[in-house]
């Protein structure tokens, strides 16, 4: 399944309150959408760059993905998204070929979209994401 377009880019911060006013003066543009993601335990805010967001990550619980990420490398990017038709598909895809998955289906994502996760272990050290609409 190839990708159209790179739907977003994962940046994980300490501090959203921190954070959005610095990305919103480097790119100049606001910050158009901030939104928990339970699920992930992550409060998540968005900027739109053509058709590619940057998804700002800020941790709910020390435990949760995010939370983990932080202390062990500190705030970067976390994790680089593909668009595609459907992401459970892609996800079958991908694990036909033989690369390790987090997510065998799609799970609901922030701002309604289908997402999930390629194995680290299995895509030279970077955490991919299939998501759709
Ligand atoms: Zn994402």
């Amino acid at each position: 399944m190839k990708p159209s377009h790179i739907e977003h880019l994962g940046i994980a911060v300490k501090s959203l309150e921190e954070s959005i006013p610095y990305y919103e003066n480097l790119l100049g543009t606001k910050c158009y959408n901030v939104e928990e993601v339970k699920d992930q335990r992550v409060k998540t805010a968005f900027f739109l760059i053509g058709e590619t967001k940057i998804e700002l990550l800020e941790s709910t619980d020390p435990e949760g993905p995010i939370g983990k990420f932080l202390e062990k490398k500190g705030e970067g990017i976390h994790h680089i998204a593909f668009a595609v038709e459907n992401a459970t598909e892609a996800l079958a895809e991908a694990e036909a070929q033989g690369i390790a998955l987090i997510d065998k289906v799609s799970r609901k994502g922030a701002e309604g979209m289908n997402i999930g996760f390629l194995h680290p272990k299995s895509t030279h050290g970077v955490l991919i994401e299939f998501c759709n609409k």
